[in-house]
């Protein structure tokens, strides 16, 4: 049903560049089979997925939306990749995104333009746009997304859907191809927040193939969004952070977030605001930590391992080869960040740019352990507006970083958070997103929050 779904309508919205039926259509008989023999994997075993192009399959291609990987395929799959098959899940197919997951919007994708189902004028967030526009059209039950700096939380709130950026170390990056590898995370989407819980608990767990990967146990998700679906938040300290709202952010945007703040007060919960200075540097430091890994990780690009090899007919040296593939297989924003992360690192200026941004990244980390001595979560709009205009801010890329203003301290933490459906703008009738977040290794938090909320 799903691929017909998806035959049917995503030639108007372009979530995914790649569909892969038969593939699919085995997994889920193979599902089938193991739940009528009472051997069901998982408890979402033939629940199908679309995932993000970032993560590695034997049996289809990984793009990461960029020219420079075309049609290649993977010799071996993520562990996520993996995990979500051992559960029963089949994979729908690989969705659209941001070249190398850099972007707010998916305009960036080398390939196609993904829309946003309550509008298809609009711009279905970034960099995971086509998973949380699968969602949304009801392509996909369930999706897969990355999180560097907002990319699963902000086409969340975009498109009405859940999305959680796990603890960083929790998911493994194994098989996921690198962004920036002291931020990036991997983290489960869905409609619900029990949807979203039950896929976490299947992604999640320590992972010895990723040196970052966290040896600890995952907190019980799923118990957690059952309890939190009771509507009770008595006894829950929630806080305000009083640098993410007022000037910028527009007004039906703030309207539901009073709401939402109302709304949690019922159920019980206690809400205070809570300063945290340093947040106001933020977006500085992530685009100066962001940029320096990129342009070491992507050196891996060199027209000789993988995809894409130009000027290779005996006339051109190995160093013109690599040139001319990095020029014509790379988009401007890659090329861009590459650029600005060289800088960063150069000797010279390695103190006084990256080396401050990490100083400035422990002042923030700082700031979420100060507040969460007083509070259980934080709260937060997870996007300053609703979806901007596809096209409207291409040519703009400081306020194209704006727009991911509030999801960033997290990833710089390397702490959890989710974006809960909360209703559309008065304003212009478009979706709004909570963001919750919580301390490292207690995402269970975001569950019970977000469930009575939802
Ligand atoms: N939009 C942010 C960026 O362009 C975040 C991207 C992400 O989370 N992958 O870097």
């Amino acid at each position: 049903a799903h691929l017909d779904r998806i035959e049917q309508i995503d030639g108007q919205l372009g979530a995914f560049l790649h569909v892969g039926g038969d593939e699919a259509l085995a997994a889920a008989e193979a599902a089938d089979q193991a739940i009528a023999s009472g051997e069901a994997p998982s408890a979402l075993a033939g629940v199908p997925i679309a995932l993000k192009d970032v993560f590695t399959t034997v049996d289809a291609p990984t793009t990461c939306g960029s020219k420079i990987l075309e049609g290649w395929v993977s010799p071996y799959d993520a562990t996520v990749t993996a995990k979500l098959r051992a559960a029963g899940i089949p994979i729908l197919g690989k969705t659209n995104m941001d070249e190398f997951a850099m972007g707010s919007s998916t305009e960036n994708s080398a390939y196609q333009v993904t829309r946003n189902p309550w509008d298809t004028t609009r711009i279905p967030g970034g960099s995971g746009g086509g998973s949380a526009a699968a969602l949304a059209s009801y392509q996909a039950p369930l999706a897969i997304g990355t999180d560097t700096g907002g990319s699963i939380r902000q086409p969340a709130s975009v498109t009405a859907t859940v999305g959680v950026k796990p603890t960083y170390g929790t998911v493994s990056r194994y098989g996921l191809v690198a962004c920036a590898s002291s931020l990036d995370q991997g983290g489960p989407c869905g409609r619900t927040v029990l949807d979203t819980a039950l896929l976490h608990e299947v992604i999640a767990g320590h992972d010895p193939r990723d040196s970052t990967s966290i040896d600890a146990a995952i907190p019980d998700v799923v118990g957690a969004a059952r309890a939190g679906a009771s509507g009770d938040l008595s006894g829950v300290r929630i806080g305000v952070v009083k640098q993410l709202q007022g000037e910028g952010y527009q007004a039906g945007v703030l309207e539901s977030f009073q709401a939402a703040c109302k709304q949690l007060t019922d159920l019980g919960a206690t809400i205070v605001e809570v300063d945290c200075p340093h947040f106001s540097y933020a977006l500085g430091a992530y685009y100066l930590i962001l940029p320096s890994e990129v342009s070491s990780n992507l050196a891996r690009f060199d027209a000789m391992r993988y995809g894409l090899r130009v000027g290779d007919d005996g006339s051109h040296s190995a160093d013109e080869v690599m040139a001319l593939t990095r020029e014509a297989g790379f988009g401007p924003e890659v090329k861009r960040r590459i650029m600005i992360g060289t800088y960063a690192l150069s000797s010279g200026y390695y103190d006084a740019f990256y080396g401050q941004a990490q100083k400035v990244r422990t002042l923030i980390a700082r700031d979420f352990a100060a507040a969460y001595e007083d509070v259980d979560v934080l709260i937060s709009p997870t996007t300053p507006t609703t979806p901007f205009k596809l096209g409207e801010k291409v040519d703009d890329p400081l306020s194209m970083y704006l727009f991911d203003l509030c999801t960033l301290p997290v990833n710089l933490a390397g702490t959890a958070a989710m974006s809960v459906p909360s209703g559309v703008s008065s304003d212009d009738g478009l979706p709004v997103g909570l963001q919750i977040m919580a301390p490292a290794l207690a995402d269970d938090r975001l569950y019970r929050v977000g469930a009575a909320y939802e």
